[in-house]
């Protein structure tokens, strides 16, 4: 007990701490109250470690370890950590190209470029240039929406749940709205159609069953108080054996028949030809609006490639609704949304420029070859900072991820570092910690980075943090 109450007594005062000269230099590039929490948690930390381990001799700090000097080092890398901020770049070496967690898309060049100019600078949000009166801020994109999805209309909100919300609550408010019960979807834990319906104040019918809905289901419930048929895009799952959902196009057709809107939303807002390049089909915003759905909605950060947003397109007089209605207010995007968005959308007005310029497309359709290349690279320069560990290339697959194309399986080529003398989680940990973090793949004690997701120009950043991952 007197060993615990001597060592107590010797931990330096937070007084003591905040006069060391590296925490007296660091205050003038850092705030001081938080260079004082710094040191009252590192004081606070040796303190109930001392106390919690009193029973253990082995355990405890010797003589020397509680000298300022030490405690001072400690607590500026604290003091750091904290100055730092919350929301901060990462790499994504996991391979899964939309990762909600890893904040989807990331921009291109372009909208990056349109974002900084307008965020640090007045602009004509709602200002018409041509006539010097008031504008409406869903002008700037508009007539781009317009003119690559074929529609007549398009109003931009805070997000595609806020796009089908919207569209139910200012079209079918009061009234039936018919789904497919194989289109019940659940994406990202809290968007659930049911929810999303009964919040809106469209009552739902379901028709048909789990894995086959037949037109007649949806032409059998039609009554006066229908509103509308919405079809769901199963977006994050996909059903084999013996399945059958409606096309677009004959949905429309018995819609219009009965006077009823046919609603789609499609999740992922694709615009170009995915099986051009490979991939598996995804149904394109452009061919459901050529196929008759009278509102189309998707997101502008899934396989779009642009900011968060929900994009409604489709006819003049039902977007019309959809922007009197008081909620549109509460769900509008601001301007660095519409930035950000015009920019990506004027990328698609040329599909090769669109493939090279959005993030999202160039790691969709990088070639193998060039992936494999990268990756052999990276483990040969891996080797030498991990030389213990067992490093090889081997063949896997990437994910596109971010509820689209869910079977979708990218052909593509991973570094799997096998740690010998450290713990594979310890790395995958300090990797994570690293600065900028690096988040990865762990199966069966075994690192997996898979280049595809990896920007070029973030190698380096990858080579520093394995070789800081590993020392630590
Ligand atoms: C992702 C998705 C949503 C939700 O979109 P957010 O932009 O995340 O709000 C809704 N419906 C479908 C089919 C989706 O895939």
């Amino acid at each position: 007990m007197d060993n615990i109450n001597a060592l107590l007594r010797e931990l330096p005062s937070v007084d003591r701490l905040m006069r060391e000269s590296l925490l007296e230099d660091l205050q003038l590039k850092l705030p001081r109250r938080v260079v004082l929490q710094a040191v009252q948690e590192t004081i606070d930390t040796y303190r109930s470690y001392i106390t919690s381990n009193a029973s253990d001799q082995s355990l405890l700090p010797q003589t020397g370890d509680l000298h300022p000097a030490n405690l001072a080092q400690e607590a500026l890398v604290l003091a750091e950590k904290k100055a730092g901020m919350n929301l901060k770049p990462l790499v994504n070496a996991t391979g899964i190209i939309i990762h909600t967690n890893l904040g989807r898309a990331p921009l291109s060049e372009q909208a990056v470029k349109a974002l900084t100019d307008i965020a640090a600078n007045y602009n004509n949000l709602e200002l018409s240039l041509e006539n010097g009166k008031r504008g409406s801020r869903q002008e700037h994109l508009e007539s781009l929406l317009c003119e690559i999805s074929g529609a007549e209309a398009a109003i931009a909100l805070n997000n595609n749940a806020a796009a089908v919300f919207m569209a139910l609550n200012a079209l079918a408010g009061g009234l039936e709205v018919v789904v497919s019960r194989g289109q019940l979807v659940e994406i990202g834990g809290s968007f659930r159609i049911p929810e999303i319906m009964a919040a809106s104040g469209a009552k739902l019918v379901e028709v048909g069953t789990t894995n086959k809905t037949y037109l007649r289901d949806y032409e059998a419930v039609v009554n006066e108080n229908t509103a509308a048929f919405l079809k769901v895009h199963t977006s994050n799952y996909h059903m084999v054996g013996f399945t059958a959902e409606v096309e677009t196009s004959e949905l429309a057709g018995l819609a219009h028949k009965h006077n009823l809107l046919l609603i789609e939303d499609l999740g992922s807002g694709v615009f170009l030809d995915l099986e051009k390049y490979g991939l598996p089909p995804e149904p394109r915003v452009q061919d459901s609006v050529s196929a008759g759905a009278d509102l189309v909605t998707f997101s502008g950060d899934k396989m779009l490639g642009g900011p968060q947003c929900g994009i409604i397109v489709g006819r003049e007089d039902l977007v019309a609704r959809i922007r009197k209605n008081q909620l549109a207010r509460a769900m509008r995007v601001d301007k660095f949304t519409i930035a950000a968005l015009e920019a990506t959308m004027r990328l698609y007005l040329d599909e090769e420029k669109a493939i090279r310029e959005i993030p999202v497309w160039r790691m969709l359709t990088a070639e193998p070859a060039l992936l494999e290349e990268r990756a052999k690279t990276l483990a040969s320069r891996f080797a030498e900072i991990a030389g213990s560990a067992n490093i090889s290339v081997v063949r896997g697959v990437s994910k596109v991820g971010g509820g689209a194309l869910p079977t979708a399986e990218l052909p593509t080529y991973l570094v799997v570092v096998k740690p010998m003398e450290v713990k594979a989680e310890r790395v995958v940990e300090n990797l994570r910690l690293n600065n900028p973090p690096v988040i990865l793949r762990l199966q069966h004690d075994m690192l997996l980075f898979d280049p595809r997701t990896v920007f070029e120009d973030q190698e380096d950043i990858l080579v520093q943090a394995l070789k800081k991952a590993y020392q630590d």
